[in-house]
Parts: C-alpha cells; sequence; structure tokens
C-alpha cells in the first residue's frame, strides 16, 4: 500500500457512494472563475481511487478546507482532512510550489490560489502583510508602530484605562 493509498484509507475516500453532495455544498464555485469537476472534492476522490499516486498538479490546492463537504457527506468521508495532511505531505516531499510560506519564518500558510484570492477581496497594498505569519505579522507591525513614535515618545496607559472608565 502507498503512502496515497494508507491517507485514502484513514481519511475514509474508500466509502465514497458518488451520490455528489460534496460537490454541491462547495463554495468553491463561489470563489474561483474556472472550476472543474477535477478539483471538486468527488472528482479528486475518484482520481485518487484509480490512481494512488500524489497528483503533479494543484487539483489538491483549491480546496478552502471549510468542511462542508464532510458535514453533508452520507458516507462519513474527511475530506478536508485527507487535503490538509496530504498536502502537509506534499511539502515534506518538495513539492511546495502550490503554498504560499511565510517570508519571515518560512512557515506554510495557505494554497497560493488563496493568497491571490484574499489579494483581490482585499487589495495588492495588503500582500506584504499577507505573505506573513500571524506571529511575524504582529512584529512587523508593531516595528511599524514603533517607527510611528519618535524621540522614544510612549502611549500613557493611563489615559487609555481611564477612559475605559468613563
Ligand atoms: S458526499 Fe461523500 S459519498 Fe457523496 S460524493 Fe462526496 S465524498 Fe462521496
Ligand atoms: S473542505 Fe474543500 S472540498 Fe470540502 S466543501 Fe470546503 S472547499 Fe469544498
Amino acid at each position: 500500500m502507498t503512502n496515497i493509498e494508507q491517507l485514502a484509507d484513514q481519511y475514509g475516500l474508500f466509502l465514497c457512494v458518488e451520490c455528489g453532495k460534496c460537490v454541491a455544498v462547495c463554495p468553491m464555485g463561489e470563489i474561483y472563475t474556472h472550476v472543474s469537476y477535477e478539483i471538486s472534492p468527488r472528482g479528486i476522490i475518484e482520481r485518487i481511487l484509480l490512481d494512488p499516486e500524489i497528483p503533479e498538479d494543484d487539483c489538491l490546492w483549491f480546496c478552502l478546507t471549510c468542511n462542508l463537504c464532510t458535514s453533508f457527506c452520507p458516507a462519513g468521508v474527511r475530506f478536508r482532512d485527507f487535503v490538509e495532511v496530504a498536502r502537509q505531505w506534499m511539502i515534506k516531499t518538495g513539492i511546495t510550489q502550490f503554498g504560499s510560506f511565510c517570508d519571515s519564518c518560512g512557515t506554510y500558510l495557505y494554497p497560493r490560489h488563496t493568497l491571490e484570492y484574499m489579494k483581490q477581496i482585499l487589495g495588492e497594498n495588503t500582500e506584504e502583510l499577507l505573505r506573513l505569519c500571524p506571529r511575524c505579522r504582529r512584529y512587523k507591525i508593531g516595528g511599524k508602530v514603533k517607527t510611528l513614535l519618535p524621540g522614544g515618545q510612549k502611549v500613557s496607559t493611563q489615559q487609555v484605562q481611564m477612559g475605559g472608565d468613563q
């Protein structure tokens, strides 16, 4: 049994009864312009059961990991959990081109497709912060705030507390 077959077994892909409910509830069609059967949960399950290899394309990197498919699946297939573990496994084996990683510490953040979507929603000028993990983002914002307070100037927390009591 290959590793992908073990994952398929662990997350119940073999239980799929091809009812299509996961495709009907999946929100990917509202997010991406070109959603095909090949990137739908049912399409990916069918492909992996027929050819249990790591997909070399980006079919596993569109899923938004919302878990709706699992919630509605009558057969108990845990597709979202499968995708998350399969992505980590792909990254470990060197397939990193479909992921976005923190520019500062290198932690995996989300798929590149998701980054592109967030940039469209939030604006291009947010990319610098979107390309940082939450921890590195806090340091970055903290550093920027510091530069806005010249000459060692400090904010009075007493004033803030008094304002909150009023
Ligand atoms: S909802 Fe479950 S059983 Fe139905 S096609 Fe999707 S994964 Fe298969
Ligand atoms: S977890 Fe992924 S495949 Fe499942 S409904 Fe959400 S976006 Fe679609």
